[in-house]
Parts: C-alpha cells; structure tokens; sequence
C-alpha cells in the first residue's frame, strides 16, 4: 500500500454496507425500471443525510452573511462557517486553520496559485512541470500562466500502465524549475502518484508543489505536513459534500508573500481611492460572499468520513477495486486502460469494436451509471490512441452485488454488440 495510505489489510467486510446505504437516500430509486447503481463516484458523490440536513438547518434558522454582522444570526453563520475551516485543518492536518482558503473547489484553486503564485514568481524561461495524466485543470491554468510569462511547460511522462516515470522527472528538474503540479490520483486510470518522493524530489529543486487532491482525498489520508507539499487543492463534492466549494491549502509562508487573486469586500482591511491595503490570510484570498451554506455542509461530509474510518473506507473500496478487476480481465475483448500497482477505486475500460458512449448509454438502459469519454484527460488518450474509455469508480456505498451487475450488463451488451 502507498506510504500514506491507511487501508486495513482484509478481504473480509469492514462494515455493514446496507447501514451505510441507508444515509444515502437518492441510491433508493428505480433508474430505467431497475435499482439505481451508481458508479460515477469519481466525477461526483452522493451526499449522506446529514449533508442534506445540515443544508436544510442553515437555511431554515441560520441564513445571514458573515463576518461584517454583528446580529446573532450573522454570528451564528459565522461560527459554523469558520468551525468548517477548522474541521478541514484537522482532517488535512494543516498547522494552522489560516493555510486553509474556501474555493469553489479543485480547478478554482489551481487557477488561484497559478494566477497569484504564478504570475509574481514566474520569470521568462523558469518552468512548470506537471505530468502526462493531468485532468485538464491541471494543465490549462499552467499553459495560461506560461503563454503569458513566456515560461516553459514541461510533462513528466507516463508508461503504459500508467505510472509516472521517476527517473525522467528527476531529468526534467532544473534550476529553472519553479513549479511542480501533480495529481496524486488519477480520475482516469486510478493511479496513485509517489506524491511524496516528487514532492522531496521537486524542493531539492529549489521548486514548490502543488498536488491535485480531487481523486484522492476521499480515500487516502492527507497530512499536508507529512506530505510537505506547498499547496493542496480538492472538492467537497467528490468527498461527500455540496457543489460549489472546495479548499485550497497554502503554507503560510507563502500565502502571505502571493499577491489577492481576486479584489473585493472582505479580502481589504482598508480601501481609499488612493491605496488599498489587504487582509491577512485566509481572508486575503476570500473576495466577495463567500459559499457559505455548502462550506457550512461540508463540515457534515468530514464528519461522516470520520466517523466511517477512511482506513474502512479505502478498504471496502480495494476490496471493490479487486473484485471488479479479476472479473472484468476475463471479459473477452475488454482492456482495462490504468493498471499501475496502486490504485484507487477506478476501473477505466475499453471493448474492441463497441464504442465507449454506448457502453455508457446501454449500462444506463440497465439503470448503472458510470462515465464515458476522455474525462478530462485528452492528451493521456491521446498517448494511449483512444478517444475515451467507460469508467466505473467505487465508493462506500457500493456492494459486490453491484459489481455483479456491472459484469452481467457487460456480457450482455458485447453479446447483443456481436449479434
Ligand atoms: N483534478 C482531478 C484529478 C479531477 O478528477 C477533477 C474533477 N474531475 C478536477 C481536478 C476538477 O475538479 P472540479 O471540477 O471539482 O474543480
């Protein structure tokens, strides 16, 4: 297992999935005539009860903007929302509540450091590396940022299962090298990065990181100290949480020396039409009203993995992960695209001579829903000469009877394809 994760080793069942099921009420529905079987947890999650709930409360009793109010509704949406802040610093491991900056998630904190990072530290001919398995928010920010800074972007590449080639990167690395974005797992193939030995690798450098924690928070345990990575970006819907809000951790060291992305209410301590000056961090990088019923929501959404263990978690979902891999390898004519040594619970697959929106479209008819196209990953298809593959991505609440399902309407759909 990778350095950072915790998973128990078992084939055993680590909880009672049915308990689990039962927070999550729109998995209780008929999709097509047939039990809903949710697969597209990469793309999004499902939200539990207390998510939905915790949504209801704030605005039924607790509506007000926060922070400038002095009234007790306004102190009461402030409390819950920066109670959220602190939440976040612990299920991160932060060291301080101020590293952690609400966003509108994963792509929204990505731009924030290229754009306010970026343009103040990056000279003409400095670099940016990221690798060849980046979602597309990973890329564009930093092909923006180098277009305009006339700084240079470089891929660290990846081999055929989908594994970054170390020994390359460690070549690409040079004393122009001033930023390295990585995805610690990938939507596409599942992979997960060595974040840690690039991170180490990259501040020999002289570089700092950024790791792209979209896939993998959910299921691996983050401590941003441990990992030591400058900044760490995720969504709180892929972790069980609303739309809408994200966070983006910086160390403070370099928060404070990066220019607001944004300008606006809240991030000024002082405006004249002569001079404005900034507030600190967190604020600094929060312009405007900020999120605050699904920031407050969020906190439900930690508090839920918590109190699941993400070591269960990332369990029952190897435990999916395995299962649904033996059986999908003795399908005739299926590939599966990714099959790095570590993954997370994404299983990315091709059929020969059945296009990948039609698996799609005929496992909906059976009421599975999983993913199908490029995922935001063009040029990796591209370096695989594919167009896109059909994903399914496990989650808690996911069973083996699924899985089953899953592997039942494939046969099917190659058998009726072949007719
Ligand atoms: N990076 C990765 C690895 C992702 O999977 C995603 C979402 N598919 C993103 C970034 C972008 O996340 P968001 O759309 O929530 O900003």
């Amino acid at each position: 297992m990778h350095d950072t994760q915790q998973t128990i080793v078992t084939d055993q069942p680590v909880f009672d999935v049915t308990e689990i099921r039962k927070q999550f009420p729109i998995l209780h529905q008929e999709v097509n005539g047939r039990p809903l079987v949710y697969f597209d947890n990469a793309a999004t999650t499902q939200k539990p009860l207390a998510v939905i709930q915790a949504l209801d409360h704030y605005y039924e009793h607790d509506n007000a903007n926060i922070h400038r109010g002095i009234h007790t509704l306004a102190e009461r949406a402030t409390a819950a929302f920066e109670q959220t802040r602190r939440t976040v610093k612990s299920f991160i491991n932060a060291a301080e509540a101020e590293e952690v900056i609400f966003t509108k998630g994963t792509t929204d904190g990505i731009n924030l450091v290229a754009t306010a990072y970026g343009r103040k530290f990056i000279q003409a001919g400095d670099e940016v590396i990221i690798s060849a398995m980046e979602h597309h928010s990973n890329i564009v920010p930093w092909q923006m940022l180098c277009e305009e800074k006339q700084g240079i972007l470089k891929v660290i590449p990846v081999d055929e299962n989908g594994e970054l080639l170390l020994d390359q990167f460690e070549q690409l690395l040079t004393d122009r090298t001033k930023i390295v974005s990585l995805v610690y797992a990938s939507n596409s193939l599942g992979t997960i990065n060595p974040v840690k030995k690039v991170i180490d690798m990259a501040h020999q450098a002289g570089a700092v990181v950024l790791i792209d924690g979209a896939q993998a928070t959910a299921h691996l345990d983050i401590d941003v100290q441990k990992l030591n990575c400058d900044f760490f970006v995720f969504s709180s819907h892929k972790i069980f949480g609303p739309t809408g809000t994200g966070i983006l951790y910086g160390k403070r060291r370099l928060l404070e020396k990066m220019p607001p992305y944004q300008g606006g209410g809240e991030m000024i301590k002082n405006v004249s039409f002569e001079k404005t000056t900034y507030n600190d961090i967190p604020y600094k990088f929060e312009a405007g009203t900020p999120n605050i019923a699904d920031v407050v929501a969020m906190r439900e959404a930690i508090n839920f993995i918590q109190q699941t263990g993400k070591p269960a978690i990332a369990t029952h979902e190897q435990q999916l992960l395995a299962y649904a891999t033996s059986a999908l390898e003795n399908i005739p004519g299926l590939k599966i695209i990714g099959r790095a040594k570590e993954k997370v619970s994404v299983v990315s697959l091709i059929i020969d001579g059945i296009f990948h929106f039609d698996i799609g479209q005929m496992l909906d008819a059976r009421g599975i829903a999983i993913r199908t196209g490029h995922h935001c990953t063009q040029p990796l298809m591209e370096q695989y000469g594919i167009e896109g593959t059909a994903r399914a991505s496990f989650s808690v609440y996911n069973t083996m009877e699924e899985v089953d399902n899953l592997i039942e309407g494939l046969h099917r759909i190659i058998k009726m394809m072949k007719r």
